[in-house]
């Protein structure tokens, strides 16, 4: 008997909630349920098609029903499912989800809006060189977190700070936008310009961006208003060039995009991507979410260079045709000219009065971007050797050689963790097997595969071994 009453209890505590008997949906999904006899609940929608069925000729509403006493209804007798099964069903009930626990305070926090050189400073903590990219992010966080504050009742409006942003792949675009993002506890949605076409053709609409915002806010369309939407690749949109049909992934997502960066009351769904007759609608007004559009411009350089060069063989100072040649910075010379000779439309980039780029990292920068960061790739080695008590230290020289490596491959700071991951996995796979190992330095001829690490015991002078390993 009591522990009959204990299982009702645990059933009936609150983590559990119910789940219809015929369509097996979450009370969470289905809104409150209606409990017949020997526990089973049933939802409400199925309730109404069971009545539908019966009452084919559209007599009876669920409506009327729940204004009745169920048991006394007329002509119906309630049947009871139990019965026929023959047993009260074992999983009536569903462990509810756990609402996210709270999270700790922002580092910063928009509404008494930080300093841009507190800005920068935080981003100091996790992002590698890329100073003026930094400090001009900071300088338009700042002015645009202040524009959304300000009112505008004196008639001055402040133009929004969107931003585009130009750098080599791998050199921490999207890592500076989600560094940002999480420091200013703002909900952040980032999506690739590639998948975007104009509405009614095959592939993402370009209003979906706003709804992965709201869906990132939580569904919380205040909250998704003072987000960030990244748009990564945007350079593939840009005008196609001799295109004869219509060009519904390029010139017109950029035309598209127009009022959604200006500022548009858009209708969005809720908690889907996409609009049909079953989702609700919301509104979300994009005037106060920042736009930060990225992309990598590739043979924009020649663009740059071309200019550079017809300046440069102008008058009697003349230079070298080659002089920009091997400049790797030169995406660092960019104008809104250059972009719009790429094929972005004017009214476009009108819309993104912050141009700035990245530079490429170089092997220096890849070194620190190693070891310096919060958390830096190193830092996490370190940390899940330390778990079984083990040291790992990395030679300066094996730091070089790493970045050296990465640098030939040509994809920025990503190529250091795959370089890593490959001459770690004999570590990581080795080191567990013997106790006694206290500590393991990575030198540069393990790097370059042409020695073995150090290991040294624990309490014991080190030695070389270059087997096993
Ligand atoms: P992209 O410019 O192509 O968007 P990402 O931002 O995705 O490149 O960079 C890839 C990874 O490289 C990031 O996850 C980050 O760990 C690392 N990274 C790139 N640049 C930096 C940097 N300047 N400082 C620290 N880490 C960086």
């Amino acid at each position: 008997m009591s522990e009959i009453q204990n299982n009702e209890e645990e059933v009936k505590s609150k983590d559990y909630e119910d789940v219809c008997y015929i369509c097996r949906r979450p009370e969470s999904v289905t809104g409150p349920m209606i409990h017949i006899q020997g526990d089973i609940c049933i939802c409400s929608d199925c309730m109404q098609k069971t009545f539908d069925a019966m009452n084919s000729s559209g007599g009876m509403n669920l409506g009327d029903m729940f204004n009745m006493n169920i048991g006394k209804m007329p002509n119906i007798s309630m049947i009871n499912l139990a019965d026929l099964q023959g047993a009260i069903p074992q999983s009536q009930k569903l462990k509810k989800k756990k609402p996210k626990e709270k999270k700790e305070a922002p580092v910063l926090d928009i509404h008494s809006i930080p300093a841009p050189h507190k800005i920068k400073a935080s981003l100091d903590e996790y992002v590698v060189g890329q100073e003026h990219a930094k400090k001009v992010m900071s300088v338009a966080v700042y002015n645009h977190y202040k524009r959304v504050m300000s009112d505008d009742r004196d008639g001055v409006e402040i133009e929004k700070s969107n931003m585009l942003m130009i750098g080599p792949t791998g050199s921490g675009k999207t890592y500076l936008v989600k560094t940002l993002a999480r420091l200013l506890d703002v909900p952040l949605a980032i999506t690739d310009a590639t998948s975007l076409t104009e509405a009614g053709y095959i592939g993402d609409d370009i209003e979906s961006v706003v709804s992965k915002l709201l869906a990132a806010a939580d569904n919380d369309v205040e909250r998704a208003e003072h987000g960030i939407i990244f748009i990564d690749e945007i350079d593939k949109i840009a005008k196609k060039r001799n295109a004869n049909q219509r060009d519904v992934s390029g010139e017109s997502v950029q035309q598209g995009m127009l009022k959604l960066l200006e500022g548009a009351e858009i209708e969005v769904p809720v908690g889907a991507s996409s609009k049909n007759a079953m989702v609700p609608m919301t509104t979300v007004d994009t005037r106060n979410i920042l736009f930060i559009c990225g992309g990598a411009f590739p043979d924009l350089d020649e663009i740059i260079k071309e200019r550079l060069n017809k300046a440069a063989s102008i008058g009697f100072k003349s230079d070298l045709k080659d002089k920009y040649d091997n400049d790797e910075n030169l995406l660092c010379q960019v104008t809104v000219e250059d972009v719009r000779k790429f094929g972005m439309i004017p009214e476009f980039l009108g819309r993104l009065p912050i141009l700035f780029s990245l530079e490429a990292l170089t092997e220096d920068m890849l070194v620190k971007i190693l070891s310096e960061p919060k958390n830096a790739i190193l830092k996490q080695y370190q940390k899940l050797l330390a778990m079984d008590e083990v040291d790992l230290v990395f030679d300066e020289g094996a730091l070089h050689a790493i970045a050296r490596q990465a640098k030939e491959k040509k994809v920025g700071a990503r190529a250091l963790r795959a370089i890593i991951e490959e001459f770690m996995l004999d570590i990581m796979y080795e080191i567990p097997k013997d106790d006694n190992i206290g500590r393991v330095t990575i030198t540069e001829d393990y790097v370059e595969k042409k020695g073995g690490p150090l290991i040294q015991m624990r309490g014991v002078a080190s030695i070389e071994q270059s087997a096993g390993i």
